[in-house]
C-alpha cells in the first residue's frame, strides 16, 4: 500500500454513452495521445447517463425506447468478460437504460469489472475527491412516488422507473461535507443562464420555448447544486456541449446568483424562483463549473472532454482511510463515511414494491430523516465500518444474468426475471440492516431467477 500523492487528477467526461463503449474507449485513447498522456494516466472516466448496461436481449426490453430503435450495444461484452474497460469508469443512469439492472444495484455497484454505477443517488470517494451522482431524469408526476416498479415492468413502469424520486434528492440534501464533482443526466434548471444562453437559445430555440414555460432542466438538481456548491457539475441528456459557471457569493445561494445576472431575457426573469428549498451557504465564495456534453457520434470535441482537474481543492492534507492506492498507482474507490451514515439513517424510509406481493406498503413519513439521526449513524459507521477497515469498495462483481446469446429469440417486450444482486446484499450486510431487495426462493422461482448460481 502506498499513500504518496499524485500530481492532480486526470479525468475524462462523456455526455450520453448510448451503449457505445468500444467507440468511447477508442476515442479516449486518441484524445489522451493528443494531450501527451497515456490512457493509463487517466484516473477515471465519467459517463453522465444513457449508459445502457444491457446484458442480454431481455434487458433490452426494460429500456424505454421504441422496439425498432433498440440496439444491444457494446456493454454485454464488458459484462461477459469478452472486453475489459481500460480505465475506471463511473456512471449514473439516464432515461434510456436497462432499468432492471440499475434497480438491482439501487445503492450502486460494479456493473462490470472496472465500471461502477453510483446508484439511484450516490456518493463515492476517489482518494480525497468526493463524487456524487443522481440518476434518471426529473418528472413532476413521479417525483413524490415510491420506487414501486418491480419486474415484470408494464408500459408505465418502463418509463417511471427512471424518474428521479424525492427520496433520493432528500438523501443528497443531507450531505454537509463538501462535494467536489456532481453528476446528473438532465441539467439543473436555469444553469444555462450562467453560460452563453443567448447562443444556446438561438441555436436551440426549443430550449428557450421550454424555459419560457418553466420546463427546462431539473429543479431538484438545482436544489442539489444550491446545497452542495460542488466544484464541478457534469451532465448529458440535452445532446449539446455547453459550459457555464455559477458564482456563489459568501453567505448566499442560487437565488442571489440568479438575481445578480444582468442579461437574462425579461420574460424569463419574471418566472425565476425567489427562494430555494435548501441552501447550505458557505462563509466563503465558491464557484461551480458546469459542463454538459453531447452523445457519442457527434464530433468528438462535443461529447468527450479530457482534462486535468488539478489538485484537490479542499483537502490539502490527505486524510486516511481514503488514500490507499491500487497496484497501478491509482486511488482505490471507497465508500464515503457520511454517505453510508445517510444511507443507513434513511433505509427505513425507502419505499419499494414488496418482492412477494409487488405492493408498496403505505407510509406517512414526509421527510426522510433529520440531520441528528444522520449524526447518530455516523458514530455507528465509524465504530463498525471505518474502524474495522471496511470502507474500501470491494471488487465483488459476479456476472449473474445470462450473457448475450444472439441465437436466443425473445418475444417483443418479454420481461426478464428479477436477479437478486449479491453486491446489494453485501452492502446491506455491511450496514447490518435488512435487505428489502431480497427475493424469497418461491418468488425467485416464479420469476425464473432460481437456479442461477450467485457467486
Ligand atoms: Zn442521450
Amino acid at each position: 500500500m502506498t499513500t504518496s500523492r499524485s500530481s492532480g487528477l486526470k479525468v475524462a467526461i462523456v455526455g450520453c454513452g448510448h451503449g457505445q463503449l468500444d467507440a468511447i474507449y477508442a476515442s479516449l485513447e486518441v484524445e489522451c495521445l493528443t494531450k501527451g498522456w497515456a490512457l493509463s494516466d487517466l484516473d477515471f472516466l465519467v459517463i453522465c447517463g444513457d449508459f445502457q448496461a444491457i446484458r442480454n436481449q431481455l434487458d433490452l426490453n426494460c429500456m424505454s425506447v421504441p422496439q425498432r430503435y433498440r440496439k444491444m450495444g457494446d456493454f454485454h461484452k464488458y459484462y461477459s468478460g469478452a472486453a475489459q474497460a481500460p480505465v475506471l469508469t463511473l456512471v449514473i443512469g439516464g432515461n434510456h437504460e436497462a432499468s432492471n439492472y440499475l434497480f438491482e444495484l439501487y445503492h450502486g455497484g460494479w456493473l462490470a469489472p472496472n465500471i461502477y454505477y453510483l446508484g439511484a443517488a450516490g456518493l463515492v470517494r476517489y482518494g480525497p475527491w468526493r463524487i456524487a451522482g443522481i440518476s434518471g431524469i426529473y418528472n413532476r408526476r413521479s417525483y413524490h412516488k415510491p420506487h414501486g416498479e418491480r419486474l415484470p415492468y408494464d408500459r408505465d413502469d418502463v418509463k417511471s422507473v427512471y424518474h428521479v424520486r424525492d427520496y433520493d434528492i432528500q438523501r443528497l440534501l443531507l450531505l454537509r461535507n463538501p462535494v467536489d464533482i456532481s453528476l446528473s443526466h438532465d441539467w439543473p434548471a436555469w444553469v444555462e443562464l450562467f453560460g452563453d444562453h443567448k447562443d444556446l437559445y438561438t441555436t436551440k430555440p426549443h430550449f428557450f420555448a421550454s424555459a419560457l414555460v418553466d420546463n427546462l432542466g431539473s429543479k431538484p438538481s438545482t436544489d442539489l447544486l444550491n446545497h452542495m456548491h460542488p466544484t464541478y457539475w457534469f451532465s448529458g441528456h440535452m445532446h449539446t456541449r455547453f459550459a457555464a459557471s455559477v458564482d456563489f457569493e459568501a453567505g448566499s445561494g442560487m437565488e442571489d446568483a440568479l438575481q445578480r445576472l444582468e442579461d437574462v431575457p425579461e420574460k424569463l426573469r419574471a418566472i425565476l424562483p425567489q427562494t430555494f428549498s435548501s441552501t447550505r451557504t458557505s462563509s466563503t465564495a465558491s464557484k461551480t463549473e458546469f459542463l454538459a456534453l453531447d452523445k457519442v457520434g457527434s464530433p468528438t470535441s462535443q461529447w468527450l472532454e479530457v482534462r486535468s482537474l488539478g489538485e484537490h481543492p479542499h483537502n490539502a492534507n490527505l486524510e486516511t482511510p481514503y488514500v490507499e492506492k491500487t497496484e497501478a498507482g491509482k486511488f482505490h474507490l471507497h465508500y464515503d463515511e457520511e454517505w453510508l451514515a445517510i444511507t443507513r439513517a434513511c433505509a427505513p424510509a425507502l419505499r419499494i414494491a414488496d418482492p412477494e406481493t409487488l405492493v408498496v406498503k403505505p407510509s406517512n413519513k414526509k421527510r426522510v430523516v433529520s440531520a441528528a439521526s444522520v449524526d447518530k449513524q455516523k458514530m455507528w459507521v465509524r465504530e463498525n465500518i471505518v474502524r474495522e477497515g471496511l470502507l474500501k469498495i470491494p471488487f465483488n462483481f459476479v456476472p449473474h444474468a445470462p450473457p448475450h446469446n444472439p441465437g436466443f429469440i425473445v418475444a417483443p417486450n418479454q420481461q426478464p426475471p428479477e436477479y437478486p444482486n449479491q453486491q446489494t446484499a453485501d452492502l446491506y450486510g455491511l450496514l447490518q440492516i435488512p435487505n428489502p431487495f431480497t427475493l424469497s426462493l418461491e418468488r425467485a422461482e416464479d420469476t425464473g431467477a432460481a437456479g442461477v448460481i450467485f457467486g
